[in-house]
């Protein structure tokens, strides 16, 4: 027995099946899966896997367990056949060979899809196939985004624009976005290979366990980009100009689409939403389109009557108070309301009328006051007078 031919023998040893499960698995040739020479350049192997995996991908066979069984087997061969390290070790040593090197293949089509995203964003482009790519490593929209801005009744009425200062996670200048230092690129995590796990045994068991390295994504970033530290994120605050609409309520929502936060990998990214507040106004209330306000007069003119100035939201009336009103009487200002937002006209200026009791009296306001009253009283008796003899 030549020396070679020892270290054989020792190998198949040491792999031989463990449980009757393992041993009744047999699997098939990573190269007569995918159809190709045991030479064949990595390009060969890419193209040819490209193809079967379009062929039957899950989303072109639903329910389809054949589809499937092959989708995962030209997976799996594909992850180790573009691999240059775990490519060697299959040569040498075969399935047996992998799985002691703790390659335990995929979990789930997930799996799959993340880790030869670039393939399957070849496939189907952007967006193509729904939940699909929002999986770990897919290419997830940014997160939306909100600002709460105040405004006052007066920009709520007529609308106006506002600068806003929005201080968000931006795309990283440096190494648009991809975290790794210029001119590097993530690598695939020589710890588990690229399936993010590791498998240790302990006695009869393989125990799978999260890879410590990359912790699980299967790539790590061994040169970080410097500017942002490796989370391809960068924050930077943008001046917005916000246009306001008139007739906008309190608690409105504006939405700024594409001003969230960035996405990952080119993904879209999120909205802003601008929530407007409109600060109380110590004059003015809004009731609806309405505006609404009160107006003091004094005794003798709410007696007498008046023409009184009256400030409305954007400019002053005159406003006619006719003779006799009593406190708390309603006058209208027709239009001088809050426009509607989302047709023309506006609402109307509702004034309600307080009647002012003079509490500090000249000595003439005195004098009078007393001559009024001398007159209100006379004024009663008569009245009395002829009621009584009328009935
Ligand atoms: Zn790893
Ligand atoms: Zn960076």
């Amino acid at each position: 027995m030549t020396n070679d031919e020892h270290n054989a023998l020792e190998w198949m040893f040491f792999n031989s099946p463990k449980t009757a499960k393992d041993a009744i698995m047999i699997k098939e040739d990573y190269y007569e899966l995918l159809g190709v020479q045991r030479n064949a350049s990595e390009e060969e192997i890419k193209k040819a896997y490209r193809q079967m995996a379009l062929k039957f991908h899950p989303d072109r066979n639903p329910g389809d367990k054949k589809s499937e069984e092959k989708f995962k087997q030209a997976s799996e061969a594909y992850e180790v056949l573009r691999d240059p390290e775990k490519r060697s070790l299959y040569d040498r040593f075969g399935h047996d060979g992998l799985k002691n090197a703790g390659f335990s293949g995929f979990t789930g089509f997930e799996d799959i899809f993340s880790s030869f995203s670039d393939i399957f964003e070849d496939f189907f482009g952007f967006g193509g196939l729904g939940g699909r790519r929002r999986g770990r490593a897919g290419a997830r929209r940014g997160a939306d985004l909100r600002y709460d801005l105040s405004i006052s009744l007066q920009d709520a009425a007529f609308g106006t624009e506002k600068k806003i200062d929005v201080t968000k996670g931006v795309q990283c200048r440096e190494c648009s976005g991809s975290g790794a230092a210029p001119g590097t690129g993530p690598e695939t995590c020589t710890v588990c290979r690229g399936t993010g796990r590791v498998t240790q045994q302990q006695g009869f068991f393989n125990i799978a366990t999260t890879c410590p390295k990359c912790r699980g994504a299967g790539s790590y970033i061994s040169k970080p980009c410097k500017h942002c530290r490796g989370t391809g994120k960068e924050t930077q605050t943008k001046a917005l100009k916000i246009k306001i609409p008139a007739g906008i309520e309190s608690g409105m929502k504006l939405k700024l689409a594409n001003e969230g936060e960035p996405g990952e990998r080119g993904a879209p990214p999120g909205s802003l939403y601008v929530v407007v507040f409109v600060e109380e106004d110590p004059f003015f209330k809004r009731h609806n389109n309405d505006i609404v306000c009160q107006v003091p007069i004094s005794f003798s003119r709410a007696a007498l009557g008046a023409d009184i100035e009256v400030d409305t939201l954007n400019s002053r009336e005159t406003l006619k108070v006719p003779k006799g009103i009593q406190s708390g009487d309603l006058l209208t200002i027709k239009g001088a309301g809050i426009p509607h937002l989302n047709s023309s006209g506006r609402g109307d200026q509702i004034v309600q009328i307080i009647v002012k009791t003079p509490t500090k009296l000249s000595k003439k306001q005195q004098e009078l006051f007393q001559e009024l009253e001398k007159l209100e009283i006379e004024h009663e008796t008569s009245k009395n007078f002829i009621k009584n003899i009328f009935n």
